[in-house]
């Protein structure tokens, strides 16, 4: 259920629901939204639900809406005109710019991720990805460079004006990883660790949510709820490829999951087209389709050397190719209303 504050309810009016919403056992939610205020009321352990019904035309209340859903927070009916996540530096995910991550698969060394870095920046890219902590099929798989990973991200991030995105894997890693990194992502083999969701829902630090690979949509948003009802309201959905029958490519990029979760989230969606496909020729067709589908955001593998990379290198775009795929998104991109960044100078040159 939601309460539809009106446009000019005073705070009394709206703290005066959010205080009846406790006494009836349940929590209260409060999204500020440009034009009004809606408060999603969440939980299993209320009741006297027949009084909460009744306060529908208590001062300052537009109106109630029960939400059919399972996923409440989450569901577009909570805002409307969609969530935007400001994360710094100027960069805001869920406007009309379509924001860029772009990055290795993991940190390897100093020299590769600032080679790395310097490129993709140079080529539009807003944040830098790139594991540390790498959640690897088989334990004999390298498994990342932990905190001088980190360290390291960081700095070819700051050096290069971009935001840090990186995978975090368990509820203890959190408390160091939070001074280094911008956006945390939870991984797809993650999406249903509740515990590392819920210890992400006491940070107000952006989670960029991939779909497990075997999730349904309304799994993932619930996932998400289950990051947003510790009041963290900061959750990036990313469709990143699901099994499916078919073997050809590594995995089966859900294109539709985009306006399907357009629908029912206000939460912004990027889409993985490195994970989604598992072959370098195939990002970038992927990447057009899910811009043209409407994505806010796209999470791109790049290395400076595929063939050596420790992971993932098969679909792994050269910088070239990155930015050769950058130009054509700049052209799809305003036919669906939306921006790409433009190409930027060393950011060395031009201070
Ligand atoms: C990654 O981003 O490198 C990764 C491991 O992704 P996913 O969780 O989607 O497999
Ligand atoms: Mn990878």
């Amino acid at each position: 259920m939601l309460f539809n504050m009106r446009g000019e309810a005073t705070d009394e009016e709206i703290n005066h629901i959010v205080a009846r919403i406790k006494e009836c056992g349940y929590e209260a939610h409060l999204i500020r939204g440009k034009e009004r205020t809606v408060i999603g009321v969440v939980g299993n352990s209320g009741r006297h639900r027949s009084e909460l019904e009744a306060l529908s035309s208590a001062p300052g209340v537009e109106d109630i809406v029960k939400i059919s859903h399972p996923f409440k927070l989450s569901a577009r009916s909570m805002r409307p005109e969609g969530s935007q996540i400001d994360l710094g530096r100027g960069v805001i995910v869920g406007g009309k710019e379509v924001i860029v991550a772009a990055g290795p698969c993991a940190v390897e060394s100093r020299e590769q991720i600032h080679d790395v870095a310097a490129r993709v920046s140079k080529a539009g890219a807003k944040l830098l990805r790139g594991g540390a902590f790498k959640p690897r099929t088989s334990p004999y798989s390298f498994q990342g460079m932990g905190e001088d990973g980190l360290k390291l991200l960081r700095e070819a991030a700051d050096k290069n004006d971009l935001l840090v995105v990186t995978e975090v894997m368990d509820p203890s890693q959190i408390e160091v990883m939070l001074p280094y990194v911008d956006v945390m992502q939870v991984g797809a083999r993650n999406m249903q660790n509740y515990h590392l969701l819920r210890a992400l829902g006491e940070t107000q630090k952006a989670v960029l949510l991939k779909r497990g690979m075997s999730a349904t949509i309304e799994e993932l948003l619930l996932s998400a709820e289950y990051i947003m009802a510790g009041g963290n309201y900061k959750v990036i959905l990313c469709e990143r490829g699901i099994r499916t029958f078919d073997t050809y490519l590594r995995n089966t990029l859900d294109i539709a999951a985009i306006p399907v979760i357009k629908g029912l989230s206000h939460l912004p969606i990027f889409a993985d087209p490195s994970h989604g496909t598992g072959r370098r020729d195939k990002v970038a067709p992927m990447a057009r389709a899910a811009v043209a589908a409407g994505a806010d955001g796209l999470i791109i593998e790049v290395h400076p050397d595929p063939e050596r990379a420790l992971s993932d290198g098969v679909q792994s775009l050269y910088p070239d190719q990155f930015a050769h795929l950058m130009n054509e998104i700049r052209a799809i991109a305003p036919a669906v209303g939306r921006t790409i960044a433009e190409t930027r100078f060393p950011v060395e040159a031009s201070r």
